[in-house]
């Protein structure tokens, strides 16, 4: 009898519900199309509502993971066609290729070394993160392999001073490259991992059942909202989230992107884009809590760095929360209630100055702060809808997963042997997702 079991998406959600399916004997197959597992969460910095370190608290997962005899995981790979049969489900993979021999790679970062060329980074480019073209996802990636940019494999990157320098021969011509740094780096450190000729590759399962834990993404604000785009200190909470990050791109330094000043006056905007056309039409539920860590840690670093909430409506939900929006408020966080209409930047602080109305008073007021973070709430994955189309299941008005019955049949879908969990379903915090890889889990082996 087939009893393995098909999971996409690899963040905290896809990982439980992985690791709950093996330890009941289920063969697992743990999917990303991204080159690591761990999701938004191994990004985050402290997570409310405890503050534990994040990555302190997925890393030993995702290492658990990693060496369960009953779980496979497969990073950089894409469900194609997926057609039901009797028993279960016939998947059509691609795993696109690393340029990297995963066999042979340790992750011992020679060729990162060795590559001359830096870009900025996807997550943290506007607040100074940079990657090289081989790179690792994350200091505590699993798999821990390097993986190449496909644009500078292609050749694409030449003019940015990609080490093929005047060759003019696409690498896939060329079996073995003279000039490449990153070849000879791996070579001289006895490993020859790197294959810039590596292609993608086909694979096909055959699953009794599939869970999707595709997760959430973070909405982007759109150039000019509260000045997103147009001055350098407007960022996001996920940015400033990764700028509290002892592992991200200033080691944990608040520092304003424009002159790399510490910042002593920060200001959040809640539901950031609410209301408007471009603005998430829903409340995303993590992110009054979010903005109070944000806070928290702030005062942490420095406890004389004044921070100030604007919000409208504050949502603390789950266990524990409204005694975590408490500590904001002892720690001197100010919450404002607030609709901030307008923002402008004096040309030589830097500073931005936000105009508002108090809700309390009615009247128009202004403020000018340092950092100005801009909550912008969570959105459903952008391939979604691609993978629906894969599994023939539905998508909900706003792009997240469709539950059978949200009442009687949670987790469900239409197909029978298709269950969700995590963000997949709608905005979610870490341990909401956590009980639902439970019960998704539970849904998918006893299928
Ligand atoms: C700034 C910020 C701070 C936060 N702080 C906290 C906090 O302190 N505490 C808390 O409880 N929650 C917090 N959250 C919420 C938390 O991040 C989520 O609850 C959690 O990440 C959900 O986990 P997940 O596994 O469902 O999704 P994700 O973490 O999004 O993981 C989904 C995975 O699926 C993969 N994937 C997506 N689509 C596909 C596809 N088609 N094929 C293959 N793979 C796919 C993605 O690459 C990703 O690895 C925060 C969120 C943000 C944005």
């Amino acid at each position: 009898m087939n009893d393995s079991i098909l999971i996409i998406g690899a963040g905290i959600a896809g990982i439980n519900a992985a690791l709950n399916a093996a330890k009941y004997g289920a063969k697992v197959y743990l999917l990303d199309d991204t080159a690591s597992i761990g999701g938004m969460m191994a990004r985050l910095d402290k997570t409310f509502p405890t503050n534990d370190c994040s990555i302190c608290i997925e890393a030993p997962q995702m290492y658990e993971v990693d060496n369960h005899p009953n779980i496979e995981i497969l990073t950089n790979t894409e469900v194609r066609k997926v057609k039901k049969t009797e028993g279960g489900f016939n998947v059509r993979l691609v795993q696109k290729a690393r340029f990297i021999d995963p066999e042979k790679c340790t992750g011992c970062g020679a060729c990162i070394e060795a590559c001359p060329v830096s870009i900025l980074d996807e997550m943290d480019g506007k607040i100074s993160g940079m990657r090289k073209l081989v790179y690792m996802p994350f200091p505590q990636a699993v798999p821990n392999i390097a993986v190449i940019d496909p644009d500078c494999r292609y050749g694409n990157m030449r003019e940015q001073g990609a080490c093929v320098g005047g060759c003019v021969v696409d690498c896939s011509q060329c079996r073995e490259c003279p000039i490449a740094l990153c070849v000879k780096a791996c070579i001289e450190e006895g490993k020859d991992a790197v294959r810039l000729w590596q292609a993608n590759k086909n694979l096909k399962l055959n699953v009794k059942s599939i869970i999707v834990a595709a997760g959430i993404t973070d909405a982007k604000p759109p150039a000019g909202l509260h000045g997103y785009d147009v001055f350098d200190n407007v960022i996001t909470y996920v940015q400033f989230e990764r700028l509290m990050n002892a592992g991200g791109p200033t080691a944990g330094q608040i520092i304003r992107p424009s002159d790399q000043k510490h910042a002593h006056k920060i200001a959040w905007i809640q539901c950031a884009g609410r209301g408007l056309d471009h603005g998430v039409p829903y409340c995303s539920k993590v992110c009054c809590m979010v903005a109070a860590k944000q806070t928290i840690i702030t005062k942490e670093h420095d406890s004389s760095v004044e921070t100030s909430i604007f919000y409208n409506d504050l949502k603390a939900y789950g266990k524990g929360f409204w005694g975590f929006y408490q500590k904001a408020v002892e720690n001197g966080v100010r919450y404002v209630r607030a609709r901030p209409y307008d923002v402008f930047e004096d040309p030589e602080s830097k500073n931005l100055t936000i105009r508002y109305e108090d809700l309390d008073s009615g009247k128009i007021m202004e403020e000018e702060v340092e950092i100005l973070v801009l909550s912008t709430g969570l959105v459903p994955g952008d391939r979604n809808e691609r993978l629906a189309k894969a599994l023939k299941i539905e998508l909900d008005r706003f792009g997240y997963f469709k539950e059978k019955n949200p009442l009687t049949a949670p987790l469900e879908t239409k197909v029978d042997g298709i269950y969700l969990c995590g963000g997949a379903t709608g905005p979610i915090d870490i341990s909401e997702s956590v009980v639902q890889a439970s019960a998704a889990s539970m849904k998918a082996v006893l299928h």
